[in-house]
């Protein structure tokens, strides 16, 4: 790594996370990312100049408001050191090249959708299509993963010396990764309807997962999409028996009730609450497409080596 580089990417990071900061808020909301300028929520404070430089500016008002002292939230400090973090981690993976900015695209794009997700239940299509279309197009200049020697290992060697079938292959690939992340997401959407009678997953996670499937080809589409499911079961279940265990020692303190009885009750009000609450699924799908990016194939031939 270049250091002067590696700082100058890190700093562009900051930056882009800084804009991505005012897409989480306004995109959801319907309002144009250019117009007006950055204002405080509450009292429309106009955010000066010298308040909009990345992290200082935050850490100099101390998180809040110079008018009105309203604290802002410290997701904007998150997400601007997310940025640059992800920023830098693709220079540091991929070199000076189109596979850095390709990849910067990409995590700037997943960074947006999983905080607004998390925020507004929300994954705006003005992330997620764009995105689509930019993987699409990239998969032409910088390849997906190539897809014939990845799946079939030692089977097959398709003529992918020349120039020609090496785009079409990553392009394929691309087109077939959209497909494999849209189609799981809608066919789980439908299942998940038909079984529980609400909805689980919107179009904005069918969406999501066909920008992540042009981005990162269909075999790491699989891999994000296996791995958000288990981090999702397991993410729901320990937040059932937390709630389990919290009410079954409250019924027990405070209303006495006998152990068992407390047990049986706050396990039915757990399971209802897991119910009521709509988990934001987007925000495991994008976190996984981070880590399949850049864990995604040492993973898989691991894993490959284990059968
Ligand atoms: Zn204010």
């Amino acid at each position: 790594m270049e250091p002067v580089l590696a700082s100058a990417i890190f700093a562009l990071g900051l930056a882009f996370g800084s804009f991505l900061n005012v897409c989480i808020y306004r995109l959801p909301r319907d309002l144009s990312v250019v117009r007006p300028r950055s204002a405080c929520p509450r009292c429309g404070n106009p955010i000066r100049a010298h308040h909009n430089i990345p992290i200082f500016s935050w850490l100099i008002l101390r998180g809040r408001c110079p008018n009105c002292k309203t604290s802002i939230s410290p997701r904007y400090l998150f997400v601007e050191l997310l940025c640059g973090a992800i920023f830098l981690a693709c220079y540091a993976h991929f070199g000076a090249g189109f596979a850095t900015l390709k990849y910067c695209a990409f995590g700037f794009l997943l960074l947006g959708l999983i905080f607004t997700d998390a925020e507004t239940h929300l994954l705006p299509d003005k992330m997620t299509l764009p995105g689509l279309v930019l993987g699409l197009v990239f998969s032409l200049v910088v390849p997906v993963n190539d897809l014939a020697s990845q799946l079939l290992p030692g089977l097959v060697s398709l003529p992918v010396s020349s120039d020609v079938s090496w785009h079409l292959l990553s392009f394929i690939d691309a087109v077939l990764g959209a497909i494999v992340g849209a189609s799981f997401i809608y066919g789980a959407g439908a299942i998940y309807l038909r079984a529980r009678g609400v909805e689980g997953m919107g179009f904005g996670d069918v969406k999501l997962m066909a920008m992540v499937g042009a981005f990162l080809g269909a075999k790491l589409t699989i891999f994000t999409l296996f791995s958000a499911s288990l981090a999702g079961s397991l993410f729901g279940l320990s937040t059932v028996l937390a709630v389990w265990i919290k009410r079954t020692r409250r019924r027990i303190t405070r209303f006495h009730e006998p152990a068992r009885e407390a047990r049986r009750r706050a396990w039915e009000s757990a399971a209802i609450a897991l119910r009521r609450h709509q988990m934001p699924f987007g925000v495991f799908l994008g976190s996984m497409a981070l880590v399949a990016l850049f864990y995604g194939n040492r993973f898989m031939q691991w894993y490959w080596g284990l059968l």
